[in-house]
Parts: structure tokens; C-alpha cells; sequence
């Protein structure tokens, strides 16, 4: 046996690496990114800031300020706090390392957000995923009935859902909230909140196994890797035992400190970025062959269904023509021909669908 083989878990050496693809040159459609940046005074301003940040300390790992600015802006309700992570991807290992006792399942609607199968597989826990309609709403019974019979510790919902972009129906929701009860918790993801205008943070008080979890990487600070989740104080305090104590790092605290006091320039994106995907899902819906499933994210799911032309052809003609989509038809039999396009600036989006209509011909 190799060293590889002796030491690491087969499960792991079976992974693929996850596949980043090079977008240098490229219009980058592919994932979910702000194409906006911060005006040039309040880049200037923030540089000072993370000028003055003391790099030789560690970060005060109550991140108490930072908190309490997250709970004040972004209608987290009162009494409640927030835990904070290296993007949501860090809460979501969180909550499968907290969770894994022997024989704990995941559960969540498929298609939906890989990383909520690959944190619970790495973490020991089994993830069962149910299959959505294929109009990608939720098969509420199949859910219902998974739910009460694998009892599963963690349920994730992404409101909206990635990668098919809809909100599932709030009633559905709430009876999965129901069914769940005590035996497990129920993680309603809104990484696309500021795109979707609706949330189940403000009715935390109602379900006491609800965490609703956000991200600041859809809103235009991707780089910065944070994310944040709510819940009753019982279940953040059992969840921040397992959370590294210095996980946010002195220069994504200050800079998300400074640029959630501009929360009026990101939310003005936000909204540009809505009435931009309205009128790309038009332009789209408009071409012949081609279906936009309804978004409430910054990105559209389309289904590509012309004579003699797939989804493959158009992302290859795509690529050709330096625009990266996002090929999702490999995902899940329910995606067959689908492709996932960011919402970008009114510009770039004609750029795009000037090569999507001329990748549909040839
Ligand atoms: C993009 C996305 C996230 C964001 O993860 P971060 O680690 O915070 O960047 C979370 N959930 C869903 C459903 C997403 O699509």
C-alpha cells in the first residue's frame, strides 16, 4: 500500500477535485458574483481601514461588534444573535461536525447546493436528497414522507433554491418545519436573499428548529468569506463550540464592518441586478427552442431545446466566444440541457446574449 492508501479515507481518495474553470479573458457568468464594485471613495476609505487593522493580533473571537452590526442591518429580530463563518460553506461543516452522531442523516432537495451532501459525507453523516419536480418546485409529499421516515438531524432549504433558482412555496416549507420538529433541524439557506426579497428571518420565533443562515458572497463581497446564521440561542451555542475561534479573519472583520455601513450601495446593486435579470429573462424566453425556469437569485436557469442544438454544443460555442455559463446538465437527470447564466450589468448581459443567440445557430 502506498502512503496515500494507508493514510487516507477511500471515501475521500474517490472524490473528484473540485473543478474551478479557467476564466482568464472570459466574461464570467458562471458563479453568481456582483459584477459591481464599491465607488472609488469608499475604496479609498476602506483601504485606510484595513491600513489601520492591527495584523500582529488575533481577532477578538466574540466578534461582538461585527455581530451586533449584522443583527442591526440585516433584520435578524431582536433577542437574536448570529454566528459567523468563513463563508456559509464553514456553517455548514459546522452544523454536519455538530450533528454527526452515529447513523445521522442530511436531507435536502435535489438538485440543489453540493456542498450540503459533500460537508455531511466528510463529516460521517448520510445525505439523502429528494428528487424536486421537474418544474422544480418541491415534491412536498415525497419530503414529508422522507422526513418522517429518516428522521434527518439537518434539512436544508435554499430559499431561493441554487441551482434552479426559484423560491419554494412558503406553506411547503412551513409543513417540513412541522414535520421535523425536535428531531432535527431545518436550515433555510437565503445566500440570494438581496435578490429574492422574502426571508424566513423574521419568523425565527415561530419554529424553534429553524436556523436561517445568510452569506454576503452574492451581495457583492465574495472574496471576503463570510457568512452568518441565526437561531434560537440553545442551538448557536451548541454550533459556536465547533466554530474555530478565530474563523474570521482582522481584514474580512474590518471590511465587512466598513462596508456594512454602506448597506444603501450594495442594496442599490442588488436592485439594479433585479431589473436586469427581468429583462434577460425576456430577451431569453424570447428566443425560439429556449425555456427560463422563474428566478428569485441573480442567476437564470434556462433549458435549451432547439432541433439539433444541446446545451453542451451552446456552452462549447459559448466558451469559444470568451463567455463562461455554468453547464449544469451533468448535475441531475432533471437538468438535462440546462444551463446556468449570473445576472450581470445591462452591458455585459447584451454581450452575453449576443453570443448566446449566435450559439444557438451555430
Ligand atoms: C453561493 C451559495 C452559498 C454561498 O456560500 P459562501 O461560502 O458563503 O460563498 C451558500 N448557499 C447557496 C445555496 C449558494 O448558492
Amino acid at each position: 500500500m502506498s502512503l496515500i492508501e494507508n493514510i487516507i479515507r477511500p471515501d475521500v481518495r474517490a472524490l473528484a477535485a473540485y473543478h474551478v474553470q479557467d476564466a482568464a479573458g472570459v466574461l464570467k457568468l458562471d458563479a453568481m458574483e456582483n459584477p459591481y464594485t464599491l465607488p472609488a471613495e469608499l475604496r479609498t476609505e476602506l483601504g485606510q481601514r484595513l491600513a489601520d487593522v492591527a495584523l500582529n493580533r488575533y481577532p477578538v473571537p466574540s466578534y461582538a461588534k461585527l455581530k451586533a452590526q449584522i443583527c442591526a442591518t440585516q433584520g435578524v429580530p431582536a433577542g437574536y444573535d448570529v454566528v459567523l463563518g468563513n463563508g456559509s460553506d464553514e456553517l455548514i461543516a459546522i452544523m454536519s461536525i455538530a450533528c454527526a452522531k452515529p447513523g445521522a442523516k442530511v436531507l435536502a432537495p435535489v438538485p440543489g447546493f453540493v456542498m450540503y451532501a459533500m460537508s455531511a459525507q466528510l463529516a460521517g453523516l448520510e445525505f439523502i436528497g429528494v428528487d424536486l419536480l421537474p418544474d422544480f418546485t418541491l415534491d412536498t409529499a415525497a419530503m414529508l414522507e422522507t422526513i418522517r421516515r429518516e428522521r434527518p438531524a439537518i434539512t436544508y432549504l435554499a430559499y431561493p433554491n441554487n441551482p434552479t433558482g426559484g423560491l419554494f412555496d412558503e406553506a411547503a416549507m412551513v409543513e417540513i418545519l412541522h414535520a421535523v420538529g425536535d428531531t432535527g433541524v431545518v436550515v433555510v439557506d437565503e445566500a440570494y436573499q438581496p435578490f429574492a426579497l422574502t426571508s424566513f428571518m423574521p419568523r425565527l420565533a415561530e419554529f424553534p428548529n429553524l436556523i436561517v443562515m445568510r452569506t454576503v458572497s452574492k451581495l457583492g463581497l465574495a472574496g471576503i468569506r463570510l457568512g452568518y446564521m441565526s437561531g434560537s440561542a440553545a442551538l448557536l451555542r451548541e454550533f459556536d463550540k465547533v466554530r474555530p475561534p478565530y474563523n474570521i479573519n482582522v481584514l474580512t472583520q474590518a471590511a465587512a464592518e466598513f462596508v456594512l455601513g454602506h448597506s444603501d450601495v450594495l442594496n442599490a446593486q442588488a436592485a439594479d441586478l433585479r431589473a436586469q435579470r427581468s429583462a434577460l429573462a425576456a430577451a431569453l424566453a424570447a428566443l425560439p427552442g429556449v425555456e427560463v425556469f422563474p428566478s428569485a437569485a441573480n442567476f437564470l436557469l434556462i433549458r435549451v431545446q432547439g432541433d439539433g442544438v444541446s446545451a453542451n454544443d451552446v456552452f462549447a460555442r459559448l466558451l469559444d466566444r470568451k463567455v463562461l455559463v455554468k453547464n449544469v446538465g451533468k448535475m441531475h437527470a432533471l437538468l438535462q440541457n440546462c444551463l446556468r447564466i449570473t445576472v450581470s450589468t445591462a452591458q455585459e448581459n447584451a454581450v452575453f446574449l449576443d453570443a448566446f443567440t449566435a450559439s444557438l445557430a451555430s
